[in-house]
């Protein structure tokens, strides 16, 4: 009888890393999670990666699946080649070939991908992205990741590192950003933004509820918590945060004439208070046949979409 073909699929996180066997349907048949450590050296970090690919390559044969191969999620810029540029959160890898180091270690065939790339794959194959042909994926967490689809494909650029669209300039004068750059997107719509506006708002004396929560107790779900309940000053910083979303989501809308743009991530969880000025701004800056097109809308995979995306990738380069 043959064998059921499935992969391994891994996302390395900064702080976790999730390891699953996925078949071609997009089940996720076994799922384990590891702290990443990065800190702990790169080569403690291999060493412990291929023990573990080792362990779910022989748990997928002992259940009578075939496993036919591994596809990796990292954060950072990643080469079409699966060499890892940069990654902020994981800089001991950087300058490695990851696929090509797990290649040899396991022998099985390996594609290596940005995070967000792999959620995107994730949402076009199993999720919100399956009815369109081309949209941008965006993760709003730590930062803000983003995937590009088009004409069913995923774009990666010339050299890999196509679709940094949270590096946008919105502000030229702006905040430092952690890439260098003034006033990227990412300084104003990620989670860690909206913590640290609401932070500033607090110091300069803003009324809201939060003002009596400890500041180290202050995330964005407690934000969006208190904007959801009306605290104006919560509901402020989220309107702001849309509102930047909006203005560099408008010169995609002219630029790409996209299907639509998908939310994921912490900040997601808040939607409908981020995409309403989103969609306003798109509408007021864009042109309107573009802008009509441009759906919002909110990711259905949520945090395995990175995980299903990565392993479809793998499943379709065999
Ligand atoms: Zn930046």
């Amino acid at each position: 009888m043959t064998k059921e073909k499935i992969c391994i699929a891994i996302d390395v996180g900064g702080t976790n890393l999730r390891f699953c066997l996925v078949d071609q349907a997009g089940r996720l048949l076994f799922k384990e999670r590891q702290s990443t450590e990065i800190n702990r050296g790169r080569d403690d970090f291999l060493a412990r990666l291929y023990s573990s690919l080792d362990y779910l390559k022989k748990k997928g044969t002992a259940e009578g699946w075939q496993v036919v191969g591994i596809g990796v999620g990292v954060p950072g810029l990643i080469s079409n080649e699966g060499l890892v540029y940069s990654s902020v959160n994981l800089q001991p890898l950087e300058g490695l070939n990851l696929r090509q180091l797990i290649c040899q270690a396991t022998g099985l065939p390996t594609i290596v991908v940005n995070d967000a790339n792999a959620w995107a794959w994730g949402e076009k194959c199993f999720g919100a992205g399956k009815g369109m042909a081309s949209f941008l994926m965006l993760t709003l967490g730590t930062g803000v990741g983003s995937g590009l689809v088009l004409n069913d494909g995923l774009w990666t650029g010339v050299d890999g590192v196509a679709a940094e669209f949270g590096h946008a300039t919105v502000e030229p004068e702006g905040r430092l950003c952690r890439c260098g750059n003034h006033g990227c997107l990412e300084q104003y719509s990620s989670a860690s933004a909206i913590v640290s506006a609401t932070m500033d708002a607090l110091h300069r004396g803003g009324s809201s509820c939060l003002a009596h929560i400890p500041p180290a107790e202050i995330t964005s779900a407690i934000i969006a918590e208190a904007a959801a309940k009306g605290d104006s000053l919560a509901r402020s910083i989220f309107e702001q945060a849309g509102r930047y979303l909006g203005i560099a989501s408008a010169l995609v809308a002219n630029l790409l004439n996209l299907d639509g743009i998908i939310l994921g991530g912490g900040v997601a969880a808040s939607f409908d208070l981020i995409a309403q000025p989103m969609r306003r701004e798109i509408v007021a800056r864009a042109f309107p046949i573009p802008a009509r097109r441009l759906k919002v809308i909110k990711s259905e995979l949520g945090d395995d979409a990175g995980i299903l995306g990565a392993a479809a990738m793998a499943m379709a380069s065999i």
